[in-house]
């Protein structure tokens, strides 16, 4: 179990054009020190390898340590009978689904199960899917566990593996049985949501294990031992989306009714952000824009806490973000690129704080959708549970 690195000896690192470290076929010709050679494009991020190179299983994994935790507040008992059924669970090294609304205080619940499995001398693996959740699980872990938590994500830290690690997937490649216990957050959010390769390299980091932890279940993770967490950890119900048709009055309304409180506006597309953000300007509305190109995300999200401000984002921000008092609109909600399962997860981004449990949710519309009505009966099916 360990870490593939590229050494002196060792078995080839490119075999019949397929890299042995990633199993990528993704391979190149290029000039290398010894003339011409191949390298994979794959898993460049981990260091380039070539035909000539060899690549060798080290252990890089710390010492086993125990580990004291100290829970940041006490579960509410639907959040205790979860977690004892992940204990349960793992005393039979069985892996299974929490299936929990958005906002259920999903990350303490798993603490005493990860406390379990570092004090019985094995090590757990969090996978995220997105860098920013994995520092929110880094930095949530680092306050309750007395064990050093290792970070492997893009400006992460360490070589070496700890007993408890925070990763997002490219850097588990290199990786060979080291985890006994992965909990993958969020498992229907990857890029490649079900991506085989993906599927691949998560057991090959691992020994089998698995917990999955989401809001919308794929059909295929359904088929595991399921937990259900419909309650919000503060016992509210999740808000039910309003629809209401699309005009430019109706936007304007929105962020008048709300002035004072942070207002969040989804967008389907880039192009979007432009076009709705003009319309703000014009009738003096200060807001600032989220999309995948645009950097500082957790300054715009500070400044919307702080400022009451507008955002406008994309699906980007959609998962992983807790704003007090936000009021969410999801504009244009009919476009195609909004599945059933974002908006749900849009509309979770209202009322997640125990002091501000409550928020509006509106679905803008130019055209009423099966996605929109099976994103409201699914909401309101899990207040109902
Ligand atoms: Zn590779
Ligand atoms: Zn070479």
């Amino acid at each position: 179990m360990g870490q593939l690195i590229v050494s002196s000896n060792g078995t080839p690192a490119i075999r019949f054009g397929v890299c042995q470290r990633c199993l990528s076929a993704d391979t190149r010709s290029f000039t290398c020190h010894h003339g011409a050679c191949r390298y994979c494009r794959n898993c460049l991020h981990l260091g380039r390898v070539c035909q000539c190179d060899r690549l060798q299983e080290e252990d890089v994994t710390t010492p086993v340590e125990s580990t004291e935790l100290v829970m940041p507040f006490e579960l509410s008992a639907n959040q205790r009978r979860v977690s004892r059924q992940l204990l349960d669970w793992w005393e039979a090294r069985t892996s299974g689904l929490v299936y929990a609304v958005c906002g259920a205080g999903k990350t303490e619940m798993t603490f005493p199960v990860i406390a379990r499995v570092v004090n019985d001398g094995k090590r757990v693996l969090i996978v995220s899917p997105r860098r920013d959740v994995a520092i929110e699980w880094a930095d949530r872990l680092e306050t309750a566990f007395s064990v050093p938590i290792t970070r492997r994500y893009g400006g992460g830290d360490k070589d070496t593996i700890g007993m408890i690690t925070v990763a997002t997937a490219p850097l588990l490649l290199n990786l060979r049985h080291v985890f006994d216990y992965v909990l993958v957050d969020e498992s229907d959010a990857f890029p490649f949501a079900f991506d085989l390769a993906l599927w691949w390299m998560l057991r090959r980091a691992g020994k089998g294990l698995f917990l999955f932890v989401t809001a919308t279940p794929t059909v295929w993770q359904r088929q595991f031992p399921t937990v259900h967490l419909s309650r919000r950890y503060h016992g509210h119900d999740l808000p039910v989306p309003r629809l209401v048709r699309e005009t430019e009055q109706a936007i304007l309304d929105f962020c008048r009714r709300y002035d004072g409180s942070p207002r969040l506006l989804f967008v389907p597309t880039k192009p979007d952000l432009i076009r709705y953000g003009e319309l703000l300007e014009v009738y003096g509305f200060v807001y600032k824009a989220v999309s995948a190109d645009t950097g500082e995300r957790t300054d715009v999200l500070e400044w919307l806490q702080a400022k009451s401000g507008i955002v406008l984002a994309t699906s980007i921000w959609e998962r992983g973000m807790t704003v007090t008092g936000v009021h969410v609109a999801i504009l244009d909600s009919s476009h195609a690129l909004f599945s059933s399962r974002a908006l749900i997860q849009m509309a979770g981004r209202a009322g997640r704080k125990p002091d501000a449990p409550t928020g509006d949710v509106v679905f803008f519309y130019h055209e009423r959708t099966f996605r929109q009505d099976r994103a409201i009966r699914e909401i309101e099916e899990a207040n109902r549970r």
